[in-house]
């Protein structure tokens, strides 16, 4: 099993194409130090969120390797690889249940106060208490009793009740308006802050606290440095 304890996340040359005649990552190599954050920004269709799909092992490298703290994501238990990686996807897709399951998914057992507490955190809370059955309320099949924004504030609330020690967020903010983002981008800066985060942009000015930014273009990385060196 893997036991997080730095949380250091490292690609090594990573090659990767989900079909044998295209690639679409090519020598990929970054450090998320322990605790620090990292920034992948690059056009739509560039291999972004490839990169956390393959940290979440759904698809194995080409070639190259994913480390943890050191190990080989290949050679961990995906159970215990997936407790220790948070996400706040690009298209959240709900299961069919209710708000308070989907919440505390990553962290089965929560209570409805921590759940609350969450859901506060990410400012869903208000809109969860005017449904009919608040935290009890059926999401439907993937969630589509709720709008893209609704979605992914929930995602926010179930990274910030897992409390996990490795986040990524694929374009977390992006189905939200200008207020909400705002408001919720604070928790999420606060959140990066205390543990190692891949934060997946479309634009370099959301990610001005990263320790380094890659550029992405075609699976490739074409330029590297701080926010401001960019
Ligand atoms: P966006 O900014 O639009 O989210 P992205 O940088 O996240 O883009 P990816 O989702 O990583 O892009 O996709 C990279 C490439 O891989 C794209 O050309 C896409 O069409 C292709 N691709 C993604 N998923 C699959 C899949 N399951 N099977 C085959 N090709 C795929
Ligand atoms: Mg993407």
């Amino acid at each position: 099993d893997l036991a997080v304890s730095r949380g250091e996340v490292r690609f090594e040359h990573v090659d990767f194409g989900y079909e044998s005649n295209r690639q679409i990552l090519r020598d990929v190599s970054f450090t998320i130090s322990p605790g620090g954050t990292v920034a992948v920004v690059g056009g739509s269709g560039s291999g972004k969120s490839t990169l956390a799909r393959l940290l979440f092992r759904f698809y194995e490298v080409g070639s190259g390797r994913i480390l943890i703290d050191g190990a080989d994501i290949r050679e961990v238990s995906l159970h215990s690889l997936r407790a220790a990686l948070g996400i706040v996807p690009q298209d959240t897709i709900l299961f069919n249940d209710t708000v308070a399951y989907n919440i505390a998914y990553g962290r089965p057992g929560a209570s409805l106060a921590e759940v609350i507490d969450a859901a506060k955190a990410a400012h869903v809370h208000d809109f969860i208490s005017a449904l009919p059955n608040q935290y009890d309320t059926e999401v439907g099949e993937r969630g589509v009793m709720l709008s893209g924004g609704e979605k992914q504030r929930i995602a926010i609330a179930r990274a910030i009740l897992k409390n996990p020690p490795i986040l990524v967020f694929d374009e977390a903010t992006s189905a939200l308006d200008t207020r909400s983002e705002r408001a919720i981008q604070d928790e999420l800066d606060r959140l990066a802050k205390t543990r190692t985060t891949l934060i997946i942009a479309h634009r370099l000015s959301t990610v001005v606290d990263a320790d380094e930014v890659l550029v992405l273009e075609h699976g490739r990385v074409v330029e590297r440095g701080s926010h401001d060196h960019l």
